[in-house]
């Protein structure tokens, strides 16, 4: 059958338009420039919030303010004292928090909120993984674009409800998944926190994709990443992200990388406004994008002290991902594998004492300490990396580096449970604390919307009952949180 064009409706259209005198064609937008400007002034006389709790933490200065009041109008920040400072407008609407700290809303810088990895058995995982790709990555990147779109938004609800009000999300979201996410979400159509969004990685053909049956190799590639193929291609796939409307460059760091490549992208980049992101891990990747004149490297677990202090020269920023520190894996691992034989007890329709049987087996898993076999030289490389990094002055940041299903949790409880790592790696908590608020903000170039309560900036607020200093597992249990003046959560004001 064919379809036959539809003209009627498309050759009609522009007669109508012609048939509005232009004159009467001025009055309406000048009539509707008018409603929408007194609708706009109106929203904003209404919206002025003033929240008071008992401190107020500023990661800045480390200085806490008792008796703290914010005053808030439309989204952004007018006013930040005490509350015998900040006088009450007329009509402002008064949020107490009572005994609690505000501090800023938290800001992963390195995030993945289109991938939903479910790590299998170890038996499956030493069986098929081949080079960097492991099968459940593949999976997971594998999944049709609207199922990890849909996902995404999910992951940030759970990211925004868990007081993270700022995500960069660093690649794996399809061609324009995490721009699509960014742009709903800024139009209010779904929940989540403020994205500046990379679209496709960039990449040589050495990563992520060994594993790949090689006749899909190309389709996965066009899907997930862009390929820096010489100096030109690398300027291309950078342009062709800008033309995708991104917010930053991510490009991934192996020894395939050449300095030259990466030379045209951050050129090419930086041209456009746009900051440059390198996942580098091992010394001469890090090298590369220290050479190239990266802004952030991403992870640098092997950063050497004399690599820190080119960085700190140079002005770059490394982005400490301490997802595999603790215990993280094992307990991931743990619930995986006590989630699937619960599935397979009641997907087996197991009599009773089958069943019994699987409980007991995953009970034992659980109690067993079993441990996914990363943690021992994670731990021990991480401990004297966020040493190296404080001692060098270099500029720090962190990000979770989350996309892990993590059963029992929701994606923004994982992801908040990686900040006291950092803690437990050397960081006193401030800094902690400083490299997800004011330290990411500069990192992303948004020092002057995020990462501080402070005079002009987005009213992006969280609040915990007790004291984060004191003890940095607070940031897992965040009890009020605001996104641009808007109340998301609130656990602790008495109604
Ligand atoms: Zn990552």
């Amino acid at each position: 059958m064919q379809v036959r064009p539809r003209q009627g409706i498309e050759s009609r259209s522009p007669e109508l338009f012609s048939r509005v005198p232009r004159r009467t064609a001025l009055l309406l937008l000048l009539a509707a420039a008018l409603i929408s400007t007194t609708q706009l002034g109106a929203q904003a006389a209404a919206s002025v919030t003033l929240v008071k709790a008992g401190r107020l933490l500023d990661p800045r200065s480390g200085q806490v303010l008792a008796s703290a009041a914010v005053l808030i109008e439309g989204d952004r920040i007018k006013q930040v004292g005490s509350t015998s400072q900040i006088g009450v407008p007329a009509g402002a609407r008064i949020i107490d928090l009572g005994t609690a700290t505000m501090l800023p809303g938290l800001i992963d810088g390195h995030t993945h909120l289109l991938l939903d990895v479910v790590l299998p058995a170890e038996a499956e995982r030493a069986r098929r993984v081949k080079g960097t790709f492991v099968p459940d990555l593949l999976l997971a990147i594998a999944e049709s674009p609207s199922k990890r779109v849909l996902l995404g938004a999910q992951h940030a609800r759970e990211y925004l409800e868990s007081g993270i009000t700022t995500v960069r999300n660093l690649g794996h979201s399809g061609i324009d998944g995490d721009t699509e996410l960014r742009d709903a979400i800024n139009a209010g159509r779904v929940p989540g926190p403020r994205i500046v969004a990379c679209g496709r990685k960039l990449i040589t053909r050495g990563s992520y994709v060994q594993s790949l049956n090689p006749t899909l190799t190309d389709a996965i590639l066009q899907q997930e990443f862009l390929l820096i193929d010489g100096a030109d291609r690398a300027r291309q796939a950078a342009r062709q992200n800008e033309f995708q409307g991104v917010d930053v460059i991510k490009v991934t760091a192996d020894a395939n990388l050449t300095v030259a490549e990466l030379v045209a992208v951050v050129e090419e980049a930086h041209r456009a406004g746009l900051k440059v992101a390198v996942h580098a891990v091992d010394k001469t990747s890090i090298q590369t994008a220290i050479d190239a004149g990266a802004d952030s490297i991403e992870h640098g677990n092997e950063a050497t002290e004399e690599q820190l202090k080119q960085m700190r020269d140079k002005g770059i920023f490394i982005d400490l991902t301490p997802t595999s520190y603790g215990d993280f894996f094992s307990k991931i691992f743990q619930g995986t594998i006590a989630e699937s034989l619960t599935l397979r007890a009641s997907r087996l329709e197991a009599d009773e004492r089958d069943r019994q049987r699987y409980d007991d087996l995953a009970e034992q898993v659980r109690n067993s300490g079993f441990r996914g076999g990363f943690e021992a030289s994670d731990n021990q490389l991480y401990d004297t990396l966020v040493r190296r990094v404080l001692k060098s002055g270099v500029k720090f940041a962190a990000g979770t580096d989350m996309c892990w299903h993590f059963p029992g949790k929701t994606c923004g409880q994982a992801a908040t449970s990686r900040f006291a790592t950092l803690h437990e790696a050397g960081m006193p908590s401030l800094d902690v604390i400083r490299a997800i608020t004011t330290n990411a903000a500069e990192m992303l170039g948004w020092q002057d919307r995020v990462g501080a309560i402070e005079r002009g900036k987005f009213a992006d607020i969280v609040a915990v009952s007790g004291d984060p200093i004191a003890d940095i597992g607070e940031l897992e249990r965040v009890r009020f949180v605001m996104k641009g003046g808007q109340v998301v959560r609130n656990e602790l004001a008495a109604h």
